[in-house]
């Protein structure tokens, strides 16, 4: 599982950082790395460009997990290349980004734009796999979640566009309550078509969404 990220345009990047005369690059080892988005290489070619933008480059880093590994041990070795910046450009996931905004005290501004949770395909290729609702309807569904699957992201299907196991947005789009269809079927629970999923609560809630463990890491970790 991986969080995929896109790099902005550069332009877009440059827009942020109008105010700015110095920056420091943070970079993520980890997701970014995988993407081709934040790794070693594309920080050191994002601080040439922001160099050759005229700006100064104090530094750059790339900790194994951008989104967490912004730690007073990354502060203390980066200490002065920090200070010396007026914004840190964060090339990872919008998580990572708050982190060193949390954690730096200094205005940040994002490189990436964070698009979903996703796995590995062929070579390059990732795709969406889990939209984190909050209302998970996989036992439905046969593992198969039509969130992030049906391009319209029915929770109950299929709708009239379906033809021959295709979905009427074309471009060779699969219709996913057929794949759903003939999983369930596979799998002997075909009677869940049935069930009725109704409308998702679009109502207000508090957020930041917050989830507290009712139990300690330490008897997380025996189980
Ligand atoms: S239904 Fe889909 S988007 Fe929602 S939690 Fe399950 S896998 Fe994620
Ligand atoms: S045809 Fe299938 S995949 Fe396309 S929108 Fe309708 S149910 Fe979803």
């Amino acid at each position: 599982m991986k969080t995929i990220t896109r790099q902005k345009p550069f332009e877009q990047i440059l827009e942020d950082l109008a105010q700015d005369s110095s920056v420091f690059i943070i970079g993520c080892g980890t997701c970014a790395t995988l993407c081709g988005t934040g790794g070693v290489k594309e920080v050191a070619e994002m601080s040439e460009k922001v160099a050759s933008a005229g700006k100064i480059v104090t530094g750059t880093a790339v900790p194994p997990t951008g989104c967490d590994e912004v730690t007073a041990e990354m502060r203390r070795a980066f200490k002065t290349e920090l200070r010396a910046a007026d914004v840190i450009l964060v090339m990872s996931c919008a998580f990572g980004v708050q982190t060193a905004a949390s954690q730096l005290n200094k205005p940040v501004a994002p490189a990436l734009d964070t698009l979903f949770v996703g796995k590995e395909g062929p070579a390059g290729q990732y795709s969406e796999i889990c939209m984190q609702c909050g209302q998970c309807v996989l036992a439905d569904t046969a593992g198969i979640c039509p969130v992030t699957t049906c391009h319209k992201g029915l929770l109950n299907g299929p709708c009239g566009g379906t033809n021959d196991g295709m979905c009427e947005v074309g471009n060779g789009r699969e219709c996913a309550w057929t794949l759903i269809y003939n999983r369930l079927q596979k799998v002997g629970r075909l009677d869940r078509m049935r069930r009725y999923h109704p409308p998702r609560s679009h109502n207000a809630v508090l957020r930041p969404g917050i989830m507290t463990l009712t139990h300690s890491r330490e008897e997380a970790a025996k189980h």
